[in-house]
């Protein structure tokens, strides 16, 4: 198929073609001036989205409310969005209606940040009217027009502000990170999905820790939903911030940043559902939690593979990188611990029921016993007892074994 940029220059170049005004606008072409690879190319046009969707065979009506045509190449989607201001922030969250214009400059000026105000033609020409590539020059996030007021219609800029230090290691100029200090009692109108994305875009890069240092130094945390609610969210972070940044998967991070904020092992489940993850994000960071809360200072051998066993290798690892922050380990420790579970999970002959030698229906035949809940239970106790070495994974002697074992379950 045909990549994301090409997918982007032909959508520029039908556009043209019709007679109107199009160009690469936002975070690719802030992304391409730095040398990154963006993450998706938009556009941005002085054509209506009925006018665009005329245009192209193919197109889906993504953000038909906000002026958005998602226009299809193959399995490439291109956002095309119609110029346009945005009109009375009653709310301090989302325009009250949008409005289209005609002119590209316009558009520019109702985007959050100076870097992600420029606009690029076809011809790779820059339309710059904010100073944006002065400001990437030199590494600095600062609003296109009064922060103050750019934060007071949007108090969403605030925490981008900050996943933008994280993203691109910038700093935040002098007269945004001031007005910062006053965003607090603002945000917690925002809806939790749109902080939600803005935390999952931190954890997609090297340091979180520096993002959220600027949340929790402004007290933007303790305003942000689901945070506000937590009566008992401390004051600084409990653990140093930097081990966000050594979460190696976002859901240990998530982890890691429940744990910060004080929240119990036996709340995480709960509060993790505030955030409207995936229901897969919940359980794995929920499982990382617990097993690293009880997470005992030394691990005995078959304890840890007996934790393995239960929680699965990963989540064990996982858990044992958060845990180093629990138990406070040096770097030092933290690899032994890690190369001890490696160590373990290598040893163990099995690892699963399905590596056990044995299946459910002969343990049924042998036993004389109609199924039921009983069969799970024993494949499990001979699981346990074939890792440890306690009987060989052959299926003679685990029949033998699995009858014994289900003999005294009742
Ligand atoms: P990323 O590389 O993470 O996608 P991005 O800058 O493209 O970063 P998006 O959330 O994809 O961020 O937004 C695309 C563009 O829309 C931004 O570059 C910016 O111009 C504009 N924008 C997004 N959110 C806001 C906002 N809350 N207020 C003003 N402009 C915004
Ligand atoms: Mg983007």
């Amino acid at each position: 198929g045909i990549g994301a940029y090409e997918a982007a220059d032909r959508v520029l170049h039908r556009l043209e073609q019709a007679g109107y005004q199009a160009f690469l606008v936002g975070g690719c072409v802030r992304d391409r001036l730095l040398g990154r690879e963006p993450a998706d190319y938009d556009v941005a046009t002085d054509a209506v989205p009925q006018a665009v969707q005329a245009l192209f065979a193919r197109t889906a009506a993504t953000g038909w409310k906000h002026g958005t045509v998602t226009v299809l190449h193959g399995e490439q989607g291109t956002e095309v969005t119609t110029f346009r201001k945005e009109e009375g922030y009653t709310d301090f969250r989302r325009p009250d209606r949008v409005v289209y214009v005609k002119d590209l400059r316009t558009d520019l000026s109702r985007r959050d940040f100076t870097m992600n105000a420029m606009a690029e033609d076809r011809r790779g020409r820059l339309y710059d009217p904010f100073e944006g590539e002065r400001d990437l020059a030199v590494g600095r996030i600062r609003t296109v027009g009064p922060a103050p007021r750019r934060f007071r219609e949007d108090a969403l800029r605030a925490v981008r502000a900050a996943r933008f230090v994280a993203q691109l290691g910038f700093d935040i100029e002098a007269e945004t990170e001031a007005a910062l200090s006053a965003v607090q009692p603002l945000l917690r109108k925002l809806s939790v999905e749109r902080v939600t994305a803005e935390i999952e875009k931190m954890w997609e890069t090297s340091a979180p820790s520096s993002a959220f240092a600027i949340l929790w130094r402004r007290c933007l945390l303790h305003g942000l939903p689901p945070f506000y609610r937590w009566e008992f969210l401390p004051r600084k972070p409990i653990f140093p911030l930097k081990c966000l940044d050594e979460g190696a998967t976002p859901e240990e991070r998530w982890a890691l940043l429940l744990f910060q904020c004080g929240v119990k092992p036996e709340e995480v489940i709960r509060k993790l559902r505030e955030f409207r993850l995936p229901g897969r994000t919940v359980s794995e960071a929920g499982a990382i939690c617990r097993t690293a809360a009880d997470w005992p200072p030394f691990l005995p051998e078959e304890r840890g593979k007996r934790l393995i066993l239960d929680r699965g290798e990963e989540t064990v690892r996982k858990a044992g990188r958060v845990a180093r922050w629990i138990h406070g380990w040096t770097e030092e420790e933290q690899r032994t611990v890690d190369d001890r579970l490696r160590r373990w999970a290598d040893e163990m002959p099995v690892k699963e029921l399905e590596d056990l030698q044995l299946d459910g229906g002969a343990l049924i035949r042998a036993m004389g016993r109609s199924p039921g809940p009983w069969v799970g239970r024993v494949l499990r106790r001979l699981l346990v007892k074939a890792a440890l070495g306690k009987v060989s994974n052959e299926s003679g002697q685990l029949l033998r074994e699995g009858c014994r074992i289900g003999k005294s379950d009742t």
